[in-house]
Order: structure tokens, then sequence, then C-alpha cells
């Protein structure tokens, strides 16, 4: 059996990436998103060990003294860690993993799987960045200019990946996100796993 492919995907709050990758798991059971450990309060809707793992920052602490992450940052004033058990067995079980992180966290990850496929995801315009960070109507003006402000932050650093998608249709980019994750498998060191004896029977001389 093959292992998967690790993909990180960032974007800045609010440029969709949460429901892209929900619906491209939705319809392709090969690939898996991780759930993060975070220390940030639960926001309405939310649900515990479906969109985060929420924890305290005592337990956060402590699971990184145990070494329990992958990779860990903060972001705005909270601290969240991918589980480094789930993310090895998973890929070791020949599934693919999506870690949704922040720009400090793909980094970290690409410096530690240089193999890992690193995916950007940006607004088409600030204007529309904006609209969508204040049509969430959770959070007051002081938390949005906040938000906005470390977005750009967050976009400055595209330049780091490998495949950059402009969410400006939702269905455009979910083909975009799919279009990635097949032509990775196709890659010629993927196929050679995936089709070891065929390649051989190929290549049988008659
Ligand atoms: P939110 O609190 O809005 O769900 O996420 C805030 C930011 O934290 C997003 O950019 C999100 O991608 C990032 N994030 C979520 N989980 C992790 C993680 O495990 N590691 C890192 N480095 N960033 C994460």
């Amino acid at each position: 059996m093959s292992t998967g492919t690790l993909y990180t995907v960032s974007a800045p709050s609010g440029a969709g990436k949460t429901s892209l990758v929900k619906a491209l798991i939705e319809a392709d059971t090969q690939v898996t998103v991780s759930v993060s450990h975070t220390t940030r309060p639960m926001r309405p809707g939310e649900i515990e060990g479906i969109n985060y793992h929420f924890v305290d920052r005592d337990e956060f602490v402590a699971m990184l003294g145990q070494s329990a992450f992958l990779e860990h940052a903060q972001v705005f004033d909270n601290f969240y860690g991918t589980s480094r058990a789930w993310v090895e067995e998973t890929l070791a079980s020949g599934r693919d993993v999506i870690l949704e992180i922040d720009w400090q966290g793909a980094e970290q990850v690409r410096r530690l799987m240089p193999e890992t496929v690193g995916i950007f995801i940006l607004p088409p315009s600030q204007q529309a960045l904006l609209e969508r960070l204040t049509g969430r109507g959770q959070d007051d003006q002081a938390v949005i200019d906040k938000r906005m402000a470390q977005a750009i932050d967050e976009m400055s650093h595209y330049v780091e990946t490998d495949y950059l998608i402009i969410n400006d249709d939702f269905t455009t980019a979910l083909n975009e996100l799919r279009a990635i994750m097949v032509a990775e498998r196709q890659r010629l060191a993927c196929q050679q796993e995936l089709h070891g004896a065929l390649l051989q029977s190929l290549l049988r001389k008659q």
C-alpha cells in the first residue's frame, strides 16, 4: 500500500478555505482533513472534535511538552496545533491528509516533510474579503479591523506555496482544488507505488 500525500491549505480568514475543503472531502473519500487542537473559545455552531479539539492553555502546553504536535503556532491570541500521531497514522494508512493551517504552520511542516504540497487560497479582492469578514456577524468592529490586518499579513506569504487558487467563484475554485489532487496522484512516483506490478509486467519481453 502506498503512503498518502500531505497537503497544507492556507488562506486568510474569510477566503473560503474551510468551505472549499469541506466540499472537497465530501466528494473524495481518499482525502481527509486533520482536526487541530486550539485554545480559541468555541464559536456558535462549532462542534468539539469536528471543527477543533478545544483545549485550555495548560492542556496545550502539556501536549507541547509531549511533542504531540507536528506543528503549532500562535494565530491572533490563540494557540493552534496539529496532532503528529494522527497525521502519521493516517498517511501510513494510504489516505491523503489536508492540514488547514496558517503560513507559520505550513512553513514548519514543509521544513519537516519537504514532500508536502502547499496550496494557498486568496480572495478576489480586499473588498470581497472585508465583506466576508463582516458578513459572519459574530465579531465586533475592532475584531474585524484586527482580522483584516492579520489577513493582509497572512496573504503576503502566498509566494511560499506550490499552488495558488483565487476563490472568486466557488465551483471554479473547488474544481481547481480537485485538479491539484488529481495531478498529484498522477505523479510518476505515486503511480509507481500504486501500479508497481503492472509497470513491471508491461515491460516484460515476450
Ligand atoms: P480560526 O480561529 O478562524 O478557525 O483559525 C484562525 C487561523 O488559524 C486560520 O488561518 C487557520 O488556518 C489557522 N489554524 C487552524 N488550525 C491550525 C493549526 O493546527 N496550526 C496552525 N499553524 N494554524 C492553524
